[in-house]
């Protein structure tokens, strides 16, 4: 099939839920994709924080290539060696003891939300949960209620308990903690779908410390920016705090579906047989990419170069917001996540997608926002290409 062809079909059958890019990818090879038409893309988007080892990494390619022979499914009611495997790796390298495996993002926030309830109604009968404004914490009923409002319209009622405050502002949180029925705070560490906000200095510090005075639980929602994207193998380890719970899903099975929930024994203890469970949450396959993410990103050294790589294209991005002035607001990033943020939205949809155009993949966000998430192993080279690109996708914009 070629493009057009395959665009039709997807329009003609599949529900209408994304606003799609009008490109079909056939195949990928490190930060590189090429679609049914022969065309190839420097892809920048990984799809949203997934390769974080690029397409095709070898270590991936091995795992499935094993795993596949041996065993693809089994109940979470026997014992799983891969999940023995990833949960160490998970357990070593972080804060917590245990870990519970699931499938997506918002499932691995159900879980969170889920666990601090029970922990909470076991601590002073309390089972509120604080979100932060602007937050995106997934698409189902739990993880919606404590996301932005706007991914909540016309899907109300949300579920009751949740309220959310302004997101880098200590005291509205400590306010919104002096109620006494709160039994969890859940923030994403850095906003990624809310344009690339990051955390004011001392914030996170702060919500932890006011976590600590009124014994309620700190969720971190690292589903975006954990496993190495900032330059750490977790974003927490960035500002100097540990969650009570943190959520992973995205680069955690290095493109195979696969989420997950962390916590110390004293929180975990409270999850036992019978109150949580999944069917495909865990298997065997999703464990042996997982595995191979983690010992992949630790071996090549990967978060060095998402520090120093990171470095480099903020340098680059703030050197076109200087050329640029007349089009750009500001730019800003964390290791291998950086955002360019346009004056206007007008602007900031035809860069990228004259981007497109040119050969780079990157994501519109909060309609002002170019969102750049390229995998952990980028090079200069390629990251000069993508400064090229978003210069000459500038220029066309001057020249329009
Ligand atoms: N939390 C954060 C911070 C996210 O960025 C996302 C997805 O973009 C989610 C949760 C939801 O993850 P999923 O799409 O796997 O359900």
């Amino acid at each position: 099939m070629k493009t057009k062809e395959i665009i039709s079909k997807v329009d003609s059958y599949v529900m209408n839920t994304y606003d799609r890019f009008p490109v079909a990818v056939k195949n990928g090879k490190g930060s590189w994709v090429w679609d049914y038409d022969g065309n190839s893309y420097l892809d920048f988007v990984t799809g949203i924080a997934v390769n974080n080892l690029g397409h095709s990494h070898p270590e991936i390619l091995k795992a499935i290539d094993k795993q596949s022979k041996e065993l693809l499914q089994i109940s979470n009611l026997f014992y799983i060696p891969g999940q023995a495997e990833l949960a160490e790796l998970l357990v070593k390298n972080s804060f917590a003891d245990k870990v519970f495996f699931c499938n997506s993002g918002a499932e691995a926030n159900e879980g969170a939300i889920k666990l601090a309830r029970r922990w909470g109604r076991e601590n002073g009968d309390r089972y509120k949960i604080v979100s932060a404004k602007g937050s995106f914490h997934g698409r189902t009923m739990g993880a919606l209620s404590a996301t932005n409002p706007k991914y909540q319209k016309g899907f109300k009622p949300m579920l009751s308990g949740f309220k959310s405050v302004a997101y880098g502002k200590l005291g509205a949180l400590e306010k919104a903690l002096d109620d006494r029925r709160v039994c969890a705070v859940i923030i994403e560490p850095i906003q990624g779908e809310n344009g690339v906000k990051f955390p004011p200095n001392g914030y996170l510090k702060g919500v932890r410390d006011i976590c600590n005075k009124k014994n309620v639980l700190l969720i971190l929602d690292e589903i975006q920016v954990g496993l190495g994207r900032t330059g750490r193998l977790f974003a927490y380890e960035n500002y100097g705090i540990e969650p009570d719970i943190m959520t992973l899903a995205k680069a955690l099975g290095g493109g195979i579906p696969c989420g997950a929930f962390l916590s110390r024994d004293e929180v975990a203890q409270y999850l036992v047989p019978g109150t949580h469970g999944t069917t495909l949450g865990g298997n065997p396959l999703a464990m042996s990419t997982g595995a191979a993410v983690i010992k992949t990103i630790i071996k090549e050294g990967l978060l060095d170069n998402t520090v120093s790589m990171g470095n480099y294209f903020l340098d680059g991005l703030k050197r076109i917001e200087a050329q640029y002035k007349k089009f750009v607001k500001g730019s800003r990033g964390k290791g291998l996540i950086l955002g360019i943020e346009f004056k206007t939205g007008e602007i900031a949809n035809e860069v990228v997608s004259q981007s497109v155009k040119k050969g780079l993949l990157t994501i519109l966000t909060e309609q002002t926002v170019m969102r750049i998430l390229p995998p952990l192993n980028a090079s200069r080279k390629e990251i000069d290409l993508a400064l090229k690109i978003i210069r000459e996708s500038l220029d066309e914009v001057g020249n329009a």
